[in-house]
This record gives structure tokens, C-alpha cells and sequence, in this order.
């Protein structure tokens, strides 16, 4: 009961949409555009989905970002807030979802170089929230530690670890009543710096893409976490030290491809043993969170036990839903659209 009463409360979700242009082969195989946005970011989205007006679609979001909103624009829309709530010790967890090819990684990760301090104007949010983080935590007394982890058919692999081979388990932790997850063996590591920490960002990504070559669908089916957790000391107005700690998870999700409207299983999809159990939970714990429902099914899959702490309860939660503008893509938009509209 009292769990139930504290999932309810300060829960929120906010759910964005990011759409990219066209690509190049998109524009080469002269592609119709089926999307229109208001401006460089607005609320609405329209979708052609016919051969007339009458058959447009229009959907509203908390954002909605067009083509012509670059990193820095959904940077400090979406991620500044949430930084800021995660200094005032909330558990945070951005997630991009989305068809293959439609943007989660440029938007999480972008492009990870560092200049001595320079990022590249396609540096995605991971880069940026570090870099912000550090600036914050100036004149603090702070610690600041990071994760990676990837989550692929259900097996968890440590992306920080020297002996990346092992495969990580998930145990309840209940202790002071807090319901939660630890994870046996993850590497922490504690950083000093932004370009610290994008070093292990650049590794972890690194180890992912040596291992994608080998594993042709790795890349598109398994899910990535890094997540950062800090502890700051406060004092109180009467002069008391305390701690205060927040987490921010950025998960870049696998692709939404197979899982069906709605989050419904593809049948097919299903029996090709091609359906991602975490995506399609997932969905599941944000409906029920959104509904208020009294049972909450994390259990269901590792990366909603993963995340457990950080979905419900005082958390706060931002989808970015990308899609690509194109005709051919338009059945996984549909999707997509549905899947995040839901979670409203
Ligand atoms: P996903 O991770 O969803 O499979 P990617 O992030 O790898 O997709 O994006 C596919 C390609 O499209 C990449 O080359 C990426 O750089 C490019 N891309 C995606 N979104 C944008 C965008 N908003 N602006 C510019 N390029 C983009
Ligand atoms: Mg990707």
C-alpha cells in the first residue's frame, strides 16, 4: 500500500518527438514527405497518411522538434530541465525510441569528440550533460560516478569492465524499504571531469561497435545505459551537512522495428524470436505508471528491473520518440507515434 500511494505521487512523463530530413537515399530515391512539423519545434505533428487531407493524422506531444532543430536545440529543451531535477536529487531517465535509422544514437551520443573542451556541433546529449554537469558542480562538494551497460536478449554486458565477457545479474535490493535493483559486478567509475567521462563513453562505444561487426543484428536489438550518479554535500538552513544524490539514466533503446501499434507483439516478429521482451515491457510499466495502476510489472524484463529506481515513485521520465519524414517509412512512424502517444 504505501509503495503504491508513492508510485502515484510525482511521477512524470513527458514524451517528445524528434524528427530527422531526409537522408541522402531518401532524397536520391526522390522519397515523399509525410510529416510536417510547425517551426523548428512546436506541439503538433501532422501526418499525411493518404491521398488527401481528409486522411491526415495530427498528434500533439509536449514538444515536437522538425529537422531544422539541431543538438543544441534539443539539448536545452529537454535535457537542462531534467539536469536540473536530477540536482534536486531526483532519479531521471531520458530514453530515445524509435525505428532503426530514425536518430536514437545521434540524439544520445552524437558525435563524442572532444577538443580540449570543444564539442563537435553533433554532439548528442551524453557529451553535452557532462560537460553542463561539471559547470553546475563547480563550487560544490561532489562526487560524480558513471555506468555503461548494454542489455542484449535479455543478458546484461558491462561496457566499463576490462573482461567485458561477463554477464552482469540483477539483485532485488530492498534495504530501507526502498525497492530497487543492485547489480552484481558493474563497474562505477568515479570521474573528476566531463572529458573523463566521455573518454569511457568513447570506449563503451567503442567495444559496442567491435562487437556489432560480429553480431549483425547487435546493434539494432540491444539497448544501451550510462548512467550517471551524483552526491552532493548540502548544508541545511539550521547549519546541518547532508547528502543529496541523483541519477540521470540516457538509454538509447534498440530498434522499435517488430514491436507492433500500441506495443502489441507482431505475431510473426514473435515467432522469429525477433521480439524485444525489455522494449516491449517497457511500454508496459510506462502504461501502467501512466494509468496509476496498482501493479507496476518491472519484473518483467531486465531493463525494467534495471531501471526500477528510476520509473515511478519521485522520478522524472522523458521519452524522445524519433521518426523519419519518409513514405516508405511511414507503417513504423504510425508505430512509433502510437507507442509514445501512449505513454502520455
Ligand atoms: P538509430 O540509432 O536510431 O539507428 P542513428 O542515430 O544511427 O539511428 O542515425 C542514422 C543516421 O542518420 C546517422 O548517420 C545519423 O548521423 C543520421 N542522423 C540521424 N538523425 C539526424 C539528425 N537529426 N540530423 C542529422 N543527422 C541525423
Ligand atoms: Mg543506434
Amino acid at each position: 500500500r504505501e509503495f503504491e500511494r508513492e508510485i502515484n505521487e510525482d511521477t512524470s512523463i513527458h514524451v517528445v518527438v524528434r524528427c530527422r530530413g531526409r537522408n541522402e537515399r531518401e532524397i536520391k530515391d526522390n522519397c515523399g514527405v509525410v510529416l510536417s512539423t510547425e517551426g523548428v519545434s512546436g506541439k503538433n505533428l501532422d501526418l499525411s497518411m493518404g491521398p488527401n487531407a481528409l486522411s491526415n493524422k495530427t498528434y500533439a506531444f509536449d514538444k515536437v522538434f522538425s529537422p531544422a532543430a539541431d543538438q543544441t536545440i534539443v539539448y536545452e529543451g529537454v535535457v537542462l530541465p531534467i539536469l536540473n531535477e536530477m540536482l534536486a536529487g531526483y532519479n531521471c531517465t531520458i530514453f530515445a525510441y524509435g525505428q532503426t535509422g530514425t536518430g536514437k544514437t545521434y540524439t544520445m551520443s552524437g558525435d563524442m569528440t572532444d577538443t580540449l573542451g570543444i564539442l563537435s556541433d553533433d554532439a548528442g546529449i551524453i557529451p553535452r550533460t557532462l560537460y553542463s554537469l561539471f559547470h553546475k558542480l563547480e563550487d560544490t562538494e561532489s562526487t560524480v560516478k558513471c555506468s555503461f551497460i548494454e542489455l542484449y536478449n535479455e543478458e546484461l554486458r558491462d561496457l566499463l569492465a576490462a573482461d567485458d565477457n561477463t554477464k552482469l545479474k540483477i539483485y532485488e535490493n530492498e534495504k530501507k524499504g526502498h525497492l530497487g535493483t543492485l547489480v552484481q559486478g558493474m563497474e562505477e567509475t568515479y570521474i573528476d571531469s566531463a572529458s573523463t567521462g566521455i573518454k569511457l563513453l568513447q570506449m563503451g562505444s567503442h567495444k559496442r561497435q567491435v562487437a556489432a561487426t560480429k553480431c549483425n543484428d547487435l546493434s539494432s536489438r540491444s539497448h544501451t545505459v550510462f548512467t550517471i550518479t551524483v552526491l552532493i554535500k548540502r548544508t541545511t538552513e539550521s547549519g546541518e551537512d547532508y547528502v543529496s544524490s541523483g541519477k540521470l539514466n540516457l538509454v538509447d533503446l534498440a530498434g522499435s522495428e517488430n514491436i507492433g501499434r500500441s506495443g502489441a507483439e507482431n505475431k510473426r516478429a514473435t515467432e522469429a524470436g525477433l521480439i524485444n521482451k525489455s522494449l516491449l515491457t517497457l511500454g508496459r510499466v510506462i502504461n501502467a505508471l501512466v494509468d496509476k495502476s496498482s501493479h507496476i510489472p518491472y519484473r518483467e524484463s531486465k531493463l525494467t528491473r534495471l531501471l526500477q529506481d528510476s520509473l515511478g515513485g519521485r522520478t522524472k521520465t522523458c521519452i524522445i520518440a524519433t521518426v523519419s519524414p519518409a513514405k516508405t517509412n511511414l507503417e513504423e512512424t504510425i508505430s512509433t507515434l502510437d507507442y509514445a502517444f501512449r505513454a502520455k
